[in-house]
């Protein structure tokens, strides 16, 4: 899979502002408010191609690099941070664990569909009595006969109420720890499955997350996604992966939320000047836009370790740790920036602090990234 040369990604990613610019932008507030998931946009996302660009063209990807994708959903991110979520947990969670982990039976029977975005996907490892201590999982799945039935739930799960289908990890033989939990691929209009409570989330609003519950839910015994036990093992390889896309969307946040900061400083004039002239604004603005720059670098580093085959447990948890904290902080001073219409819905920058702070809590906090990467220093 190559990485496609600039004057390529320079041309998609230009494609990609044409969208976001006609397609969402006029539309975020509204969706925010009204909590609504834009499927109509993720068909034309899926049309354009830019839901399976990481996937190789037989199975309908873009076959292009970590590296692009991760500069896609910065793009989309600087725009709307729902529909980079929803695009970058339907491409790097449940995508990315069919194509990595799946048969070639399941490769051939959901990346096309997946990658054309006629499904979007959805992944569940979240449950209520298990978060950051994903181990903890309690949702089983038995095999009886030709089956394997699943009963409990799944919280949190982005996508849901609008995927086709997800990939949920259950425990298959309790006494093996986190060596007892699998991966299944569950399809979503499944009679045994249900979308349970939907959440009133404080940004994100956009995006759908929601509980999934199972209830004997009966999937056929070919629809077990890797080896039976290895479902906790893949789960955190897939998150590694995941990690980049978040970097990557906190990046493109922070400077969506810069670049309007930048703008409103030059425009807006008190005493006399425009507020960009106090040196207290500029060390502001300094500040944000050196931490964006490197947080991508940390982003594109991960990208180009993953895009070499290498392992990125602390290379991903490095660039989400770091650009997830800066993008919270500048958010805030983007926000400070615009004094009181910073905190009114007539400017973009207070929506932009409300969805940022998903990226310190989401695959992983900033506590368990650091964990991650304490690990791996310390095994060095
Ligand atoms: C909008 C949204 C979308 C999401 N989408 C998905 C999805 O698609 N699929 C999915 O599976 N999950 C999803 N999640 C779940 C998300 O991954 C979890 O919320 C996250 O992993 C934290 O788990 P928790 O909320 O249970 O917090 P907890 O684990 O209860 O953590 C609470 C606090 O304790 C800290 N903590 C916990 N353990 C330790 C420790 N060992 N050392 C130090 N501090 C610790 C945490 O860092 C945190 O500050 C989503 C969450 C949100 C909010």
């Amino acid at each position: 899979m190559g990485s496609a040369v600039s004057s390529e990604r320079e041309a998609i990613l230009e494609t990609l502002r044409q969208f976001c610019e006609a397609e969402i932008r006029p539309h975020v507030l509204e969706w925010d408010e009204r909590q609504h998931f834009p499927r109509e946009a993720f068909r034309k996302l899926g049309e354009l191609g830019f839901l399976g660009t990481i996937f190789p063209e037989e199975y309908g990807g873009a076959g292009l690099s970590t590296r692009d994708y991760a500069a896609i959903v910065e793009e989309i991110a600087r725009v709307d941070g729902s529909v980079a979520l929803a695009l970058a947990a339907h491409t790097s969670l449940g995508s990315s664990h069919i194509f990595r982990f799946g048969t070639e039976a399941q490769r051939r029977a959901y990346m096309p569909r997946l990658t054309s975005g006629e499904w979007l996907a959805a992944w569940g490892l979240t449950e209520a009595e298990a978060g950051s201590d994903s181990g903890g999982t309690k949702t089983t799945a038995v095999r009886e006969g030709d089956r394997w039935v699943l009963n409990g739930s799944k919280n949190f799960i982005t996508n849901a109420s609008v995927a086709g289908v997800a990939v949920l990890m259950a425990v298959t033989d309790r006494a093996a720890g986190r060596h007892g939990i699998s991966s299944f691929i569950v399809e979503l209009d499944n009679p045994g499955i249900r979308v349970g409570k939907k959440e009133n989330k404080l940004g994100m609003r956009a995006s759908d997350t929601c509980t999934l519950v199972m209830e004997d839910c009966r999937i056929p015994l070919s629809h077990l996604l890797g080896r039976e036990g290895d479902g906790f093992v893949n789960s955190m390889k897939i998150l590694d992966g995941g990690r980049i896309s978040i970097a990557a969307l906190a990046v493109g946040i922070a400077r969506g939320a810069y670049e309007a900061a930048l703008a409103y400083a030059r425009e807006r004039r008190q005493f006399g000047r425009p507020i960009c002239e106090f040196e207290a604004i500029q060390f502001y603005l300094a500040e944000m836009a050196t931490d964006i720059d490197a947080a991508r670098l940390l982003t594109e580093r991960a990208a180009a370790a993953k895009d070499a085959g290498e392992a990125v447990p602390r290379l991903s948890a490095q660039a989400k740790l770091f650009a997830s904290e800066m993008a919270v902080r500048a958010c805030d001073r983007a926000l400070q920036i615009h004094g009181g219409y910073g905190f009114i819905k007539d400017f973009p920058v207070e929506k932009y602090y409300r969805d940022v702070k998903l990226c310190t809590i989401g695959e992983g906090t900033s506590e368990i990234q650091k964990l991650v990467i304490a690990k791996s220093l310390l095994s060095d």
